[in-house]
């Protein structure tokens, strides 16, 4: 441990950090408790403060008392994502005055655009459960740098100052790439910083850890070997996983959560799975779908939320790391693909989510690249007709990529998989 590093933190979130680093070897029967308390304080509190909650227990003839083991709370209905679009104002505290917070927002792993409220002992709780996953669950501690491939829209074409760069590594331990509008000039640049602060751990989107592997390995690039390569926010196909491990020569840890309630699961040295982060979430399996509730956030309760994604089961038995928290296994779903266009501009698959960041009437979205007409298709559905969308998406791929072939449809038809999920970036030939 370094001490001016743990100093850094505040006082509240090293305080969760070290509860979490004891309870991560919880046996399960103390762990189930834990979360029966918390569920049962949660459940009260929307019964009394969260008009939502209490209009769903009032047509279900239920009150929180019926909930008496973490197997009754199937009895309630799920949360939709539907659900929280339409019922936004009723699903936060009514206590609570909320024109002067910050609302957070997503499009979600269904490409549905969402807004919600977080509290700050939510924010707490997932920052100190952030560090446990990507620090001390890969065999570091908070001090470790960590080199970081993301992606915000705000920032794209802004570049890389020394000046950023040290800020970055100096207070947040972390040397940042944006992968928005990842060209060779600024990768090569990223690189060269990256050899020379040699960071233990590489973080970033599953697709973008691949292209940055495949480019190393294509271009016969040398860079300095990290401990661990951590992959968030997209699926991790095993076809990524072991280009990346080849080309990186360390294991890949797999992660996994989403904006509107953070970390989920997280991956241990065993690889057997992805550990539930049982201290802020409950995990259901409803058939194959993850239901999840958040244990933390009291001023908008997500209760029995259906996040979009699947698992093919969760694992209960002991873990080989000493961990006993649930395990999910084979997570599939939020699939989606980096767009490649002509001349090799690469658009990451979450571009789209930012651009309709504060764009209501965007229901749902769905973007096809046709490689063979070279066209981007974009598909909307909005609540009201508005045209001005269309020209705002044609001017972002003029403006930022040069790309003038983009079409613009509005449907409420999207296409899906063959297992039913819908994609919401993708590319045909
Ligand atoms: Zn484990």
């Amino acid at each position: 441990m370094i001490p001016w590093f743990r100093r850094r933190m505040s006082k509240p979130v090293a305080e969760k950090l070290d509860f979490l680093l004891k309870s991560q070897y919880w046996g399960l029967e103390q762990i189930r408790e834990y979360q029966l308390e918390r569920l049962k304080k949660l459940l009260d509190h929307a019964w009394c403060n969260v008009p939502y909650y209490r209009d769903l227990f009032r047509k279900e003839g239920l009150v929180p008392a019926d909930i008496r083991t973490l197997e009754d709370l199937a009895k309630l209905p799920v949360l939709s994502k539907r659900n929280l679009q339409k019922s936004l104002k009723e699903l936060v505290d009514e206590r609570v005055d909320v024109s002067g917070l910050a609302v957070n927002s997503t499009g979600g792993s269904t490409g549905m655009p969402l807004n919600f409220y977080q509290d700050d002992e939510y924010v707490l709780w997932s920052d100190a459960a952030r560090l446990r996953a990507w620090r001390y669950m890969v065999g570091g501690t908070e001090a470790d740098l960590e080199a970081v491939l993301w992606g915000a829209i705000r920032d794209v074409g802004k570049g890389l100052t020394l000046k950023q760069v040290l800020r970055g590594v100096l207070r947040e331990r972390s040397l940042m790439l944006n992968t928005f509008d990842l060209d060779e000039a600024m990768l090569k640049q990223y690189l060269g910083y990256y050899n020379l602060f040699a960071p233990p751990i590489l973080r970033g989107y599953a697709s973008s850890l691949y292209y940055l592997a495949r480019y190393l390995e294509s271009h016969r690039i040398e860079v300095k070997k990290p401990r661990a390569v951590i992959s968030s926010t997209e699926v991790l196909h095993p076809r990524m996983r072991e280009a990346i491990e080849r080309v990186f020569g360390c294991r890949v840890f797999d992660s996994y959560g989403c904006r509107e309630i953070s970390q989920i699961a997280t991956e241990c040295p065993e690889h057997a799975g992805l550990h539930v982060v049982f201290e802020n979430q409950y995990l259901e399996l409803d058939g194959n779908e993850i239901v999840i509730t958040n244990l933390n956030n009291y001023l908008m309760p997500f209760i029995r939320y259906k996040v979009g994604d699947l698992a093919s089961a969760l694992d209960l038995s002991p873990c080989a790391c000493g961990r006993f928290s649930p395990r999910l296994v084979s997570l599939v779903g939020r699939d989606n693909d980096n767009v490649e266009l002509p001349g090799g501009k690469v658009i990451n698959g979450e571009f789209f989510e930012f651009l309709f960041f504060g764009v209501p009437s965007v229901i749902q979205y769905q973007v096809v690249y046709r490689r063979s007409e070279g066209q981007l298709l974009v598909k909307l559905h909005l609540s009201e007709p508005d045209a001005s969308i269309g020209d705002m998406i044609r001017n972002t791929m003029a403006d930022k990529y040069g790309f003038t072939n983009t079409a613009v449809e509005y449907t409420d038809s999207f296409d899906k998989t063959p297992t039913g999920k819908l994609r919401f970036v993708y590319s045909v030939d």
